[in-house]
């Protein structure tokens, strides 16, 4: 996706994977700018370890407590955004401000989504299969915890931010067991965050429900837009992202 859109730019760059266990990262976030690095994607498990290593961090970056965007700037300092929640709103394509919102999920993820929408004027609620890091999430970003993920019911938009349905085999019914939406009437807007080679089980459901479905492969693109645009300077070439992305998986 990255790759596709320094070659729609006609940017001699290149975007790669670098493998790291958890002890190496912080040297190796450090020294990569002389290596002419100009930034790094960072996923589980550093984007805590990504926040503590940068000068300076965005206000997103700083309340969601974790990073997965470093940009190194030319002044040699690093800056840490998380651009999950920024990826989010993008992606969710409408402002959700007055909206009532159901996040499901007490993650990373989780707290990026309940950051933006909250951020935006949304009125969000949180549950989570363990509902105490619901309750210790809800509290850090004073917005409610829900009941029950029934609460949908209720709202304009819900919002998957669990890892239920990474694995490519989940149904339809073992996601609504272990989300207990049984029963549920889709809300208008359902937002997933977990993506993979085929639909997941959570956009299936919202789609055949009838609710406007925005899957994770659309978050997971304008994520990285907002990450290429703090890079490079210039603004992502959004189409070309989204369409390396759907020939890396010609299945969905
Ligand atoms: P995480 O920190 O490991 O959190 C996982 C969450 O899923 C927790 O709330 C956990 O609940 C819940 N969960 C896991 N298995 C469950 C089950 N069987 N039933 C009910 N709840 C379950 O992961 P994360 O970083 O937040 O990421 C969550 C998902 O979002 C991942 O699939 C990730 O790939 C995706 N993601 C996508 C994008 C994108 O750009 N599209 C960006 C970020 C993340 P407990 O607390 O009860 O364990």
């Amino acid at each position: 996706m990255h790759n596709a859109a320094l070659r729609a730019l006609a940017l001699d760059w290149r975007y790669v994977a670098l493998p790291l266990p958890p002890v190496l990262f912080e040297e190796t976030a450090r020294a990569l700018p002389a290596s002419g690095y100009r930034g790094v994607n960072v996923t589980i498990p550093h984007k805590e370890a990504a926040l503590a290593v940068a000068d300076t961090a965005t206000p997103g970056a700083a309340a969601i407590g974790a990073a997965n965007t470093l940009t190194y700037r030319d002044d040699g300092t690093i800056e840490a955004e998380n651009t999950d929640a920024g990826g989010f709103l993008d992606a969710l394509g409408e402002s959700p401000r007055g909206r009532r919102a159901l996040v499901l999920g007490a993650g990373g993820a989780a707290r990026a989504v309940v950051w933006a929408l909250r951020e935006e004027g949304a009125e969000v609620a949180v549950w989570n299969r363990r509902s105490e890091r619901a309750a210790a999430l809800a509290a850090e970003f004073a917005v409610r915890q829900a009941r029950s993920p029934l609460e949908a019911e209720e709202a304009d938009l819900l919002v998957n931010a669990t890892s239920v349905g990474l694995d490519p085999v989940t149904t339809v019914d073992e996601a609504l067991v272990a989300l207990d939406l049984g029963g549920l009437r889709a809300p208008a807007i359902a937002v997933d965050l977990v993506y993979g080679v085929a639909p997941t089980a959570f956009e299936r459901w919202s789609r055949a429900a009838g609710a406007r479905t925005v899957p994770g492969t659309e978050v997971l693109v304008a994520q990285g837009a907002r990450s290429f645009a703090l890079w490079t300077g210039r603004a992502a070439p959004v189409a070309a992202m989204r369409r390396a992305l759907e020939e890396s998986v010609p299945e969905r």
